[in-house]
């Protein structure tokens, strides 16, 4: 549903059907980039230009550091409960604007209509926690050394930055900016150039919430650009990171190379979820093909690669590619889809790409396995319109298939089965992601042993992703699956300095 027309804003984001056009969110601002650069938003469905985006360069970066730089001194001294309701009145705004943040998302990178609420409650909800949060950020005080009154304080970095991938950009987009602003930092953050249009309704809304000039600063443009500058940037003190973990890993050696900035990264995953004998197959099925297909198979937490008991394999099996097969392929906008396309071309490209290797490497392709039209009739070529790809299902795929060890971030899994725990186990760990995996069974001590044994920094117990990701628990990746925690009270410690100060008695 397109959102209502709103000629009034600044970033002209709304004014369907015209080109959206955005402008940068500079000291409470919208601004031209320095350069006068944009950059054509083509519609991943229908392959139409969309949106036309400012396109940071260097210097706007430098001037929107410079306007976090202004404003951070009032803002971190600003008394928390008036931060707090700057922050409570976005997430208001954020659940009044559901409808034009969906057309965004679905026109922009796919993202199917349906259930986007989720999306935005969640997002709104964790804004919401980091106010709460605020009068929580306590130190802790000790009388151990005679003579002393230690005492430690939580402190805001300064002016911190956050670079956010396309893929659920409404949700990263809270995931910084709440925590970031509620310890009492200012942000310069960088839309997906992907999916910038979620970041610049952000903008609007951040703009009526009342966050004073400079406190919160949005540019679109690419990563080695825009994105390189940010890491680089020497008034910058903390860097957070959502993406890929080869990007995740010049963001750190950029850092570290400059100023020695604080860190975190969330990166990528190749989820495993195990399905015992004992298992409700039922709820197994629903749960493992939801995480799949939830946003076209585009979730860093998407269980990829299932394990079943070899005693039930085919009952679920069966199960599972006719469920998946069933699923409604169609344009996002419309509410009945469940499967949309893939973010733009170059996603499609490489799913492509492991679709081959999926059937060149030994596995046996059971459901889909191509390119699709809008409608999910099977397409060939680049002539073919938009970025569809069929929901895909391998079985019996090596363990040393690029299907099983990469991340393919569509909809494409393999099922494959075993026999014991402690083999299955091993498996699931044989992987250098750690983001989330999950285990079906009724037995207590096996839920507990994989509990304990799985190597990720969630686990699900008879649930699998996105299940058990709540606002107040921390979410993040063992390995190379990232660097530190988001949500909970985790992430606004990532977010603050500890600073221990002795007083002689
Ligand atoms: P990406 O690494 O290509 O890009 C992410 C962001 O980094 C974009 O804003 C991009 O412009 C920027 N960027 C790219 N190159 C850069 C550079 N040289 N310097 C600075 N910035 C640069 O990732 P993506 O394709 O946007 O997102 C998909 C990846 O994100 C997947 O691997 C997925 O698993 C991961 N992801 C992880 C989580 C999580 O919470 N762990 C959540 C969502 C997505």
């Amino acid at each position: 549903m397109p959102p209502s027309a709103d000629t009034s804003s600044a970033s002209n984001i709304l004014a369907a059907p015209k080109r959206i056009e955005t402008r940068l969110y500079i000291n409470g601002e919208f601004r031209d980039a320095v350069s006068g650069k944009t950059f054509t938003l083509v519609n991943p469905a229908t392959d139409e230009p969309v949106a036309q985006i400012a396109e940071a360069d260097k210097e706007d970066v430098d001037a929107a550091v410079d306007a976090a730089e202004a404003a951070y001194p009032a803002w971190r001294d600003m008394d928390g409960h008036a931060r707090a309701a700057c922050l409570r009145k976005l997430a208001a705004l954020i659940r009044e604007n559901v409808d034009a943040f969906a057309y965004l998302e679905a026109v922009s990178m796919g993202r199917p209509v349906y259930n986007y609420d989720n999306d935005c409650e969640f997002a709104a909800a964790s804004i919401e926690y980091m106010a709460g949060a605020i009068h929580h950020l306590h130190g802790e005080t000790s009388l151990q050394s005679d003579g002393y009154l230690n005492l430690t304080l939580r402190q805001p970095f300064g002016v911190c930055a956050a670079i956010i991938p396309w893929n659920v950009p409404m949700i990263m987009f809270a995931w910084k900016l709440g925590p970031c602003l509620a310890a009492g930092n200012t942000l310069v953050l960088k839309s997906s150039e992907k999916a910038p249009l979620t970041s610049i309704k952000m903008a609007e809304l951040i703009h009526q919430a009342g966050f004073p000039p400079g406190v919160i600063n949005i540019i679109g443009g690419f990563g080695p650009t825009a994105g390189a500058a940010m890491a680089k940037h020497m008034k910058v003190r903390k860097i957070a990171f959502t993406g890929s973990a080869r990007t995740g890993k010049l963001i750190q050696e950029m850092a570290s190379q400059s100023n020695l900035k604080n860190v975190t990264l969330e990166l990528g995953g190749k989820s495993p979820c195990v399905v015992f004998d004992d298992a409700d197959i039922d709820a197994a099925v629903a749960g493992s093909q939801f995480s799949i297909q939830w946003n076209s198979g585009q979730i860093c937490i998407a269980n990829s690669r299932i394990y079943v008991h070899e005693k039930i394999a085919e009952e679920f099996t069966q199960k599972f590619v006719k469920s998946f097969g069933s699923v409604k392929i169609g344009n996002p906008l419309d509410k009945d889809t469940r499967h949309g396309p893939q973010a733009d071309k170059l996603q499609l490209a490489n799913i492509k790409r492991f679709l081959e290797k999926g059937k060149a490497e030994g596995g046996e392709l059971l459901l889909g396995g191509a390119q699709v039209t809008m409608d999910g009739t099977e397409a060939s070529g680049d002539e073919a319109k938009g970025c569809f790809v069929h929901p895909t299902v391998f079985s019996n795929v090596p363990e040393s298939a690029t299907i099983v060890k990469e991340e393919i971030f569509g909809p494409v899994l393999a099922i494959n089965t075993f026999t014991s725990e402690d083999e299955v186990l091993a498996r699931c760990n044989d992987t250098e992601y750690g983001l989330y995996a999950a285990v079906y069974t009724k037995s207590l001590d096996r839920a507990i042993k994989f509990a304990k044994g799985m190597e990720a920094g969630t686990v699900g117990v008879n649930c699998t992703s996105p299940s058990g990701l709540f606002v107040d628990m921390p979410f993040g990746g063992f390995k190379q699956s990232g660097v530190g925690r988001e949500c909970g009270m985790d992430s606004l410690h990532h977010w603050s300095e500890v600073k221990t100060v002795a007083i002689k008695l």
